[in-house]
């Protein structure tokens, strides 16, 4: 049978058996009317030859008159249609598990025994019950939420809390250096709410906190989603960043917490070395092929606009151009792709930079956003119209350069793009033009 039909199938036994345990009940209720029998109210005995209350059968005294008349209701019917309903309506229940979560037999389990006996390790993710919980992890009451969180805290290595701690272990000089606290990061299948802290005890005043949250939202800054049991410490973050360091070795000593439910936590101490290098070898490979830099020249994106005097220039990848380069088998296996693409673009007038773009094709870009126009407008724009100067743009260049310091906040990978390429500001608008025109005809 397919998915469709057997649910179809399930959806028929729970109408039937919630039509047949009302139809039941009914003619339970209705019963057996006295129609002016008088009758004992305990043991249905015909009184109408007997005199006064008390039943010679059971011994039964009525309250009064009245009382004899009563209506015979059927408590079996009574009973079995009741649970007949409720059958039928566990059996809906369960069988609204199977459309949308595509749950099979663990359907059957109520979500209140399941965050009980839904294994929560690790190691466990693939388990039928643990994916269960887990696709059923949206419609939680937040009290069975906590429950799960509460295991979860108790079943997590501390090699797992460690490994939420996100820093490169050896890094370029002279650039700031992101602390980053990622539990999500490969713990998907956990349901309940719950939070980290790494706080370092050395005195440098670190405090990072942040939620572990329920897929699908993923999200660890939403703040309808924090966890109730917050203190009124930092608000949720996952990033620090640390200032440039001296060249030498650095000690970090840190403390991790992981807190769930109902003040259960873990508390895991570490200590990270960090050194600090002028010799960028030492942190990525440096890699730089013609087969990227013409990657790159072709995948970069500008628009440049004037319109409704609103001076703007807009740089970014073409995400998608990158995506189906050599770059879609790295990322389909779920690694970062290699060498990072990292780069600092400029916008040059002779050996003036006008403007500067920090950009990689999975989102740093916010580093310097929204970006500093404010010389390129100086030195390109005319004042009174607020036009760009077309003669000024025609001898602007774009220098593109791969970039350490962008590159080594990717924590995993080993190499990144150093090369560099140049090419006049107009030939890039141009082509930008040309695609945007084709792409608006098909
Ligand atoms: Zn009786």
């Amino acid at each position: 049978m397919t998915l469709s039909a057997t649910i179809l199938m399930w959806i028929g036994v729970t109408i039937a058996l919630v039509i047949g345990g009302i139809i039941t009940v009914a003619i339970a209720w209705r019963g057996d009317p006295s129609k002016g029998r008088r009758r004992c109210s305990r043991c249905w005995y015909d009184m109408s030859a007997v005199s006064g209350f008390r039943c010679p059968e059971c011994g039964k005294v009525g309250r009064d008159e009245q009382a004899l008349f009563r209506t015979r209701r059927f408590r079996k019917g009574l009973t079995m249609g009741s649970v007949l309903v409720l059958v039928g309506a566990y059996i809906g229940l369960a069988t609204s598990r199977m459309g949308p979560n595509r749950e099979t037999w663990t359907r059957w389990i109520p979500t209140t025994l399941l965050v009980f006996i839904a294994p929560v390790e690790r190691a466990e993710q693939g388990h039928e019950l643990a994916q269960a919980a887990w696709r059923r992890s949206r419609a939680m009451w937040r009290w069975q939420e906590a429950i799960i969180a509460r295991r979860e805290v108790a079943a997590t290595s501390d090699e797992e809390i460690l490994g939420w701690l996100r820093v490169r272990n050896v890094w370029p000089a002279g650039v700031s250096m992101p602390i980053r606290l990622s539990p999500e990061y490969d713990k998907w299948p956990l349901v309940g709410p719950k939070q980290v802290d790494l706080r370092s005890t050395d005195g440098r005043g670190i405090h990072l906190r942040s939620a572990i949250d329920s897929w699908p939202t993923r999200s660890i800054h939403d703040p309808a989603r924090e966890p109730d049991w917050n203190d009124d410490g930092p608000p949720v973050a996952w990033e620090i960043e640390i200032p440039a360091m001296s060249i030498g070795r650095h000690t970090f000593e840190f403390e991790m917490t992981l807190s769930g439910s109902w003040g259960t936590s873990r508390t895991v101490t570490h200590s990270v070395e960090i050194v600090v290098t002028d010799r960028e070898a030492d942190v990525m490979t440096a890699v730089s092929s013609p087969a990227i830099d013409s990657l790159i020249a072709d995948a970069l994106w500008i628009v440049i606009s004037d319109r409704n005097r609103d001076p703007w220039l807009l740089i970014h990848f073409d995400d998608q151009k990158i995506f189906d380069s050599l770059y879609r088998a790295t990322y389909v296996s779920g690694k970062l792709p290699e060498p990072v693409l990292a780069t600092v673009v400029e916008v040059v007038d002779g050996d003036k930079v006008l403007a500067s773009f920090r950009l990689d094709w999975w989102g740093s870009r916010g580093l310097d956003w929204p970006p500093d126009l404010s010389s390129l407008i100086a030195a390109a724009m005319d004042p009174q119209t607020c036009e760009w100067k077309p003669e000024v743009i025609e001898r602007l260049w774009v220098y593109v350069r791969g970039d350490l310091g962008l590159a080594a906040r990717s924590v995993g990978p080993s190499s990144y793009w150093s090369g560099e390429i140049r090419m006049p500001l107009v030939e890039l608008i141009e082509r930008v033009r040309q695609e945007q025109k084709k792409r608006e005809a098909t």
